[in-house]
């Protein structure tokens, strides 16, 4: 039977870790992998993440399983820094196995409610949509988003193409920091979204895996929360995997607000039950970590503070990046790396391009021209700014 098994693609970013592991040249750079990384090129565990996990050890008594749902103390906090202040009549959410495993309920849910939908994502988006899409045999259309020219969003293009999703569509959209373009919609542009997803009926699918690492915490939710407050239907997948530094914890939760109490009851029921289907209970250490430090004063805003840093530290590195391109090439083409937000920008770059990068200067990107701005410090941002114009970017 198993060797009936058809061999699987391998990951083209997992790919690009073997590669830059193999290189033995000095002073190579990796602006690959999706994680975030210090000056020092460690991925720290979060001071208020080490003081919870003390307390956690401290204090408690048993191990036994938690709620299909999870804990509500968890969910209650995260729906608090994700929605703010909602009203719970609507709220429906369980905790799930990272972003990854909300997204992928979020989507088994839909199916359930709507066994005849279209998912319609963004082009590009995080390539694991697709693949989850494709391996739930889920139909799904691309509509416009990335303009190569700008580097920015082609909002005519995504109104004209979202208009398209009907009655009980999922459009998945990014909340903030849009992956892999680091492109991102202004909240007027947001505010048209809205209007044309209540002109149609289909249902938003928020995925918010980096709040916290745009603009802030409350700036990064603004886009979430005004859906949430103006469409009667919406699905949030968040994750708590770059804003808490906890990877490996594998911790995310999926929100559904529903039109009434009912449909939020009925929600509740299916989330459980999707949850009960695909592995019982959600892990709990990762969750109980998040609660601990947003139930807490002292811990929430250290944690708060620290990810302000972290924030901070990015925008630094994209503004030298745009400053340093903007000396080199004696032109402003580059200013769009200080106007995207998060941890990714594409860089617009053509795959010989991105080669070239690799093979002349040893550094790492994914093959569509992603860079990881966290990957960088104040001293390889020249060395990167070098290479782009030697590259004929
Ligand atoms: N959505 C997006 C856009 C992401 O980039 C990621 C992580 N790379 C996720 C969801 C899922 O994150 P995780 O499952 O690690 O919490």
């Amino acid at each position: 039977m198993l060797s009936n098994l058809k061999p699987q693609a391998a990951d083209k970013i997992l790919m690009l870790i073997e590669e830059y592991k193999a290189d033995t040249r000095q002073g190579k750079i990796d602006l690959g992998v999706g994680v975030y990384k210090d000056p020092q090129g460690v991925t720290p565990v979060m001071r208020a993440v080490k003081a919870a996990e003390q307390r956690i050890w401290e204090s408690q008594t048993t191990k036994a399983y938690t709620g299909l749902a999870g804990e509500p103390e968890y969910r209650n906090a995260m729906a608090n820094m994700v929605l703010g202040d909602m009203p719970a009549d609507r709220l429906a959410s369980v905790a799930s196995v990272g972003g990854t495993g909300a997204i992928r309920q979020a989507l088994e849910l839909a199916r359930m409610a709507n066994p005849d939908l279209t998912v319609h994502v963004s082009n590009p988006t995080w390539p694991n949509h697709l693949s989850i899409m494709k391996f739930m045999g889920l139909p799904f259309v691309e509509y416009r988003y990335f303009d190569n020219d700008s580097r920015g969003v082609d909002f005519e293009g995504m109104k004209a193409d979202i208009a398209k999703a009907g009655k009980g569509d999922i459009v998945l959209l990014h909340g903030c920091c849009h992956n892999p373009t680091g492109a991102n919609l202004t909240m007027d542009q947001w505010k048209e979204v809205v209007a044309i997803l209540q002109q149609s009926g289909a249902v938003p699918l928020i995925d918010i895996a980096y709040q916290g690492f745009g603009d802030g915490l409350d700036a990064d939710a603004a886009a979430t929360r005004l859906v949430a407050q103006s469409l009667p239907e919406v699905l949030i997948a968040a994750s708590c995997s770059k804003n808490f530094g906890i990877y490996r914890e594998r911790t995310g939760i999926l929100m559904a607000l529903a039109e009434n109490t009912a449909a939020r009851d009925l929600s509740q029921g299916a989330m459980a039950f999707l949850n009960r289907q695909t592995f019982s209970f959600p892990p709990d250490h990762g969750a109980r970590i998040v609660s601990t430090i947003l139930n807490d004063a002292e811990l929430r805003s250290d944690w708060a503070a620290e990810l302000e840093d972290v924030r901070n530290s990015m925008l630094g590195l994209r503004a030298q990046l745009a400053s340093e391109l903007r000396d080199l090439s004696g032109s402003d083409r580059f200013d769009f790396l200080a106007n995207h937000r998060g941890m990714f920008s594409r860089l617009g770059a053509t795959p010989e391009q991105v080669q070239k990068l690799k093979t002349d200067s040893a550094i790492y990107m994914v093959g569509d021209s992603r860079l990881n701005i966290a990957g960088l410090n104040s001293d390889t941002v020249p060395v990167l700014a070098r290479a782009i114009v030697d590259a004929g970017i």
